[in-house]
């Protein structure tokens, strides 16, 4: 073999001896992963497998194009891997690859769904979407009366839906009406918190009667989806967008599946295709290409199916718990993986409760309520099982995580009254201060919630032989 001529000596190290600042940055999240419960509702663990494929040598490569038609030589085994990719996400869905094709290189969910209504709707054309305070996302037409935060409120008009304020739930004639006055040219549904099922019979019907698209992004519920745990959006929708990273338990990234059977749109396969290359994306991601081929081939295993079943299981175990403890959840509960959790009859704000939960190893973030009136403080928080599901946690185990939860939040009150003021700022202070009562609280939960956390495995990591890395100064 030739020698490695010196000025590339670096591109042969590896990361740990090159460069040790980022190693142990690595090092101190992975510490953290494994010491603390991981609830955020649109995160999860993904496999070493799927660790392996993205962390991969496919990043080198250029692949501009589709499979068979790329802007670049050499790509004779990455169209292998995106064909293969292809063929896997439509056999994950159940989907029939004469009636629907997909688009497997969006780079993240975001993208995705710009890309989609790039494909679907001209500028400034009418979108519907479920309103971000009702749980729908950015990216489904976000603005406020000061500002278009979203792009997708920026380049179209966007009119968002709502829940029942009595139920909480997505008020179905209420869209349908408004979809008669507006007139959108597509409905999107979906949602980054919302704890039930979609009835897209409904909003396809509302569709037809304007001769608009419908959207289903279903980024967080994908992987329960693929399993049959929550209704499939594909009898009814024209193009279905997801994340791969959340319930889907692959990389981060995007996908678009688009109908291939439509009398009216014969060409929506290229206009999706033409949207994510060249209209908003460049080269794609090969590496984490591969990594959503490898998380779709574990999608469709039976281990699979049974963690799709436990996601649920647990996040209702959590919910039954917190609801004997007196709390108040939005819509009474769940029927997916997340949990959303009033606190405001608590007279708590879910920065408050996020706040204690990150001092004590627990990680979820605050999240508005039905009927909130202010964005920078919500008045609640959202809960999700996807992450310890696959470090393996069963109900019984899930019951203890509510036990923790519910310490946390009363130790958040506990921390409030020791402050004598409502800012996060300052109750922050005496979880800090050695000498105050509400610091002994904050240690001995956190105790609990490390030892509790460390009993379980960490996919990708050797935990048993893992050591605390330089730079993590708890007990
Ligand atoms: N769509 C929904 C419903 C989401 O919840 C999210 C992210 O949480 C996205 C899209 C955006 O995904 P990404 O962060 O990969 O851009």
């Amino acid at each position: 073999m030739a020698a490695t001529p010196q000025f590339n000596e670096d591109l042969y190290k590896p990361l740990a001896e090159l460069d040790p600042v980022v190693q142990n940055i690595i090092d101190k999240e992975t510490w953290r992963q494994f010491t603390g419960l991981e609830l955020i509702a649109s995160e999860n663990l993904t496999s070493r497998a799927v660790m392996e494929a993205t962390g991969s040598i496919l990043t080198n490569k250029y692949s501009e194009g589709q499979p068979g038609a790329r802007y670049y030589g050499g790509n004779e085994w990455i169209d292998e891997l995106e064909i293969l990719t292809q063929q896997r996400a439509l056999k994950a869905f159940n989907l029939d690859p004469a009636k629907w094709g997909v688009n497997v290189q969006p780079y993240s969910g975001s993208t995705a769904n710009f890309a989609a209504y790039t494909a679907l709707v001209d500028p400034q054309d009418r979108i519907m979407g479920l309103g971000l305070p009702d749980g729908g996302h950015l990216t489904h037409g976000f603005y406020t009366a000061k500002k278009k935060i979203s792009a997708s409120s920026i380049y179209f008009q966007s009119l968002p839906y709502g829940l029942d304020p009595s139920t909480q739930l997505i008020d179905y004639k209420f869209v349908h009406s408004q979809a008669q006055l507006f007139k959108p040219r597509l409905i999107i549904c979906g949602a980054s918190a919302y704890p039930r099922d979609w009835d897209y019979a409904s909003l396809k019907k509302t569709c037809e009667s304007q001769g608009a698209w419908l959207l289903a992004d279903i980024a967080h519920t994908s992987g329960l989806v693929a399993t049959g745990e929550q209704s499939s959006p594909f009898e009814y929708c024209d193009v279905v967008t997801t994340t791969t990273h959340k319930t889907l338990r692959g990389p981060r990234a995007g996908m678009i599946f688009f109908r291939k059977d439509l009398e009216n749109a014969k060409d929506l396969e290229r206009r999706v295709n033409e949207a994510v290359f060249p209209a908003c994306q460049g080269g794609p991601h090969n590496n984490t290409i591969a990594g959503i081929a490898t998380a779709l081939l574990q999608a469709a295993s039976p281990s699979f199916k049974t963690y799709a079943k436990q996601v649920i299981a647990n996040a209702k175990a959590i919910a039954d718990e917190l609801v004997k403890h007196g709390y108040t959840l939005q819509t009474k509960g769940t029927d997916n993986h997340l949990i959303l959790w009033d606190l405001r009859p608590n007279g708590l704000t879910g920065s408050k409760v996020e706040k204690v939960c990150d001092l004590v190893g627990i990680t979820i973030n605050k999240n508005a309520v039905s009927g909130d009136k202010s964005a920078q403080t919500p008045g609640g928080i959202r809960l999700g099982t996807s992450a310890i599901t696959s470090r393996n946690l069963v109900e019984s185990d899930a019951r203890i995580v509510a036990s923790f939860l519910h310490r946390a939040v009363q130790l958040t009150l506990a921390l409030q009254k020791e402050s004598g003021s409502k800012l996060v700022k300052d109750l922050v202070k005496v979880a800090l201060d050695e000498k105050s009562e509400g610091s002994k609280g904050v240690k001995e939960l956190r105790k609990d919630v490390g030892a509790f956390a460390m009993k379980w495995p960490l996919p990708g990591v050797d935990t048993a032989n893992l050591k605390k890395p330089a730079g993590i100064d708890e007990d």
